[in-house]
């Protein structure tokens, strides 16, 4: 099957390069699925894991917010922070996890902000299951 070739780059460098049947991303209006020839476009991405599959097998990488950008041979994941699976500090995230939900329990908190540091935790801890796979 034709693939697309990926790369997931963040402020601190390259954190993925492969090439891909079907890669999907999670954009703020929903999941994505985008194969080679795929048209151009660019979406800004929310907190959740990109998911790269060939022959069968799939791989995954932890992504924050930032943007996609689809061309017909090769999508670009720019992102804020994002992590291979072997790069998840798992107990962290569930530290992260904790204190999030503790936020959120209590009234005086920015919301918006817990929400998304509680999804950014459970996107790594999804993720790092995925190691080796
Ligand atoms: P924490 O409260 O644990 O710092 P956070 O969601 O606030 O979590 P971010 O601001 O998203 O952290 O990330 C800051 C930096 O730390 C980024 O470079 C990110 O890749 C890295 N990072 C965050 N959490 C983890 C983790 N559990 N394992 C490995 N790296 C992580």
């Amino acid at each position: 099957m034709a693939t697309i070739q990926v790369s997931v780059i963040t402020p601190d460098g390259a954190v993925y390069e492969g090439d891909a049947e079907l890669v999907v991303v999670k954009t703020v209006e929903g999941e994505l699925g985008i194969k080679a020839k795929h048209i151009p476009l660019v979406s800004p991405l929310a907190v959740g894991p990109a998911r790269f599959i060939k022959e069968g097998k799939e791989e995954q990488v932890a992504v924050s917010s930032g943007f996609v950008e689809v061309r017909p041979d090769h999508v670009s994941i720019l992102a804020e922070t994002a992590e291979r699976p072997e790069q998840i500090d798992t107990e962290r995230a569930r530290k992260a996890k904790e204190r999030a939900e503790q936020r959120l329990a209590s009234e005086h908190v920015d919301r918006k902000r817990a929400e998304a540091a509680l999804q950014r935790a459970i996107t790594r801890i999804d993720v790092a299951k995925h190691k080796g796979a």
